[in-house]
């Protein structure tokens, strides 16, 4: 059993969070530290502690995750403009909560090499 994440608690509503889509399988809100104009988190309601584990999510769940970043993207008007997503994972990926999470970046004209 992993450790409790921030993540964990948000999903439970033990904290609360500017949530901008929510269903059966996965939430998304807003960073509380955002990078962009656009910063929206995207967690699968099933816990996972990265995305090394992903392999863990029943592939239906892990397709309508992945589905579901695609739409909350859309739904924030990224589409025209563009938009990056990032899964930082581990120690070199500057992961810091364990629990998988989907950065939705947006807003900016982003930059490349990321730091
Ligand atoms: P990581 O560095 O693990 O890829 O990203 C974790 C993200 O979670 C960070 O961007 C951080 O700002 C965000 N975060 C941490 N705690 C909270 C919280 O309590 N609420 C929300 N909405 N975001 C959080």
């Amino acid at each position: 059993m992993s450790e409790e994440t921030i993540f964990d608690k948000l999903i439970k509503k033990e904290i609360s969070a500017d949530i901008v889509y929510e269903d059966d399988i996965a939430i998304a809100f807003r960073d509380i530290n955002p990078q962009a104009p656009v910063h929206v988190l995207v967690i699968p309601k099933r816990k996972v502690t990265g995305f090394d584990k992903l392999g863990e999510l029943e592939e239906e769940e892990a397709g309508k995750y992945f589905q579901t970043i695609s739409k909350v993207a859309e739904s924030l008007g990224l589409n025209q403009d563009g938009y990056r997503i990032v899964f930082n994972s581990g120690r070199n990926g500057q992961q810091t909560v364990n629990y998988i999470h989907a950065h939705i970046i947006g807003g900016r004209q982003m930059k490349w090499p990321p730091g």
